[in-house]
């Protein structure tokens, strides 16, 4: 397993100025802390050309237009700042290196899951799709690709941009009620044309808990990735759920999830490329340990970082239980 880092990491996010400092103080936090416990590697960049395997060329050029000066992309979320697509090229870079070194089994990058981009536009402090990049890169050359999207919002931008492909298997858990972004993510999304049944949604109720979650990734995600069978697995392990976090701490979640999700990817022996996705403040770094700790084994650090699991309103396991019901009736090969 390695760490990917580059210092254009903690340089600048793609949130409204109010927002970037919970990110780059996340981002400096986490090399602290990181440092000395996992093994970091220095990854590149890769030229944002590399982005136009996925989005439409107005959408990167606007992305340049705006990086000369700074401005907002979309409606109102989606900032670039001067300087913006080094950063952008430095979290490609990081999961390609990833890619490269499919050796190693287990690849993080700490940046990265920018999965609200679709093809031609931006949303959602996300400008360009990282992740959905890599993943085209890999079918290219022939892999099968599960996408598992551990953020406490939809990847929407990601599902859209491999909506009709039966190649690439996305599965999305998320806080899902009236106001919460982006808004989609039912679990009757479901995939079009050739790709029916290869978009997974499991949409979660707010405060739904540790004990939901972890019956979403027994029930739903490990079968799925065991009936897939994907060559690869992208992994967008946001930590925006916790329950500390200002913007998705709402789902109520402890490290507890997020040791179980790291234990769970690495038990399929499969390789897996991991990007960080949501997490606001410093205290996301707890929870992005815990994910580390449970993709590497490393038990001895759990202790630091361990908190008491959250249970769950049976509504909550309810709904899980139903998701699950409804895949199996819709989706013959799950
Ligand atoms: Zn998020």
């Amino acid at each position: 397993m390695k760490v990917g880092w580059n210092d254009l990491f903690t340089k600048t996010f793609f949130a409204p100025p109010s927002v970037v400092p919970a990110w780059t103080s996340r981002m400096k936090k986490f090399r602290e802390v990181a440092e000395g416990k996992f093994p970091l590697v220095e990854t590149g960049k890769v030229p944002i050309s590399e982005y136009a395997k996925v989005h439409c060329l107005e959408l990167i050029e606007a992305v340049l237009e705006l990086n000369k000066r700074g401005g907002v992309l979309d409606y109102g979320d989606t900032y670039v700042y001067e300087g913006s697509a080094e950063v952008l090229e430095a979290i490609l870079g990081a999961l390609y290196y990833g890619y490269q070194h499919l050796e190693d089994k287990i690849f993080y990058s700490p940046y990265g899951g920018l999965h609200h981009a679709s093809r031609c536009e931006a949303s959602g402090f996300c400008p360009l799709n990282d992740v959905a990049v890599l993943i085209q890169k890999a079918t290219e050359e022939g892999k099968r690709v599960a996408y598992l999207d551990f953020d406490a919002h939809h990847g929407n931008g990601t599902q859209e941009i491999f909506y009709e492909r039966d190649d690439v298997l996305t599965v999305s858990i998320h806080a899902y009620f009236p106001g919460f972004y982006p808004g989609t993510g039912h679990y009757s999304e479901l995939g079009r044309g050739n790709g029916y049944g290869y978009s997974l949604n499991v949409p979660l109720p707010p405060w739904a808990g540790d004990e939901a979650y972890l019956k979403a990734l027994e029930l739903i995600v490990e079968r799925a990735v065991n009936s897939f069978e994907p060559d690869l697995i992208v992994a967008q392990m946001g930590v925006d759920g916790h329950r500390g976090d200002p913007i998705g701490g709402v789902l109520n979640l402890t490290t507890n999830t997020y040791k179980r999700i790291g234990e769970l990817l690495s038990s399929f022996g499969i390789p897996i490329i991991g990007a960080g996705g949501g997490g606001y403040g410093e205290n996301s770094v707890r929870a992005m340990m815990a994910e580390l700790i449970g993709l590497s084994g490393k038990e001895e650090l759990w202790e630091e970082v361990r908190e008491e699991p959250t249970r769950s309103p049976s509504e909550a396991i309810e709904r899980v239980i139903a998701v699950k019901r409804f895949f199996e009736s819709q989706v013959s090969w799950f």
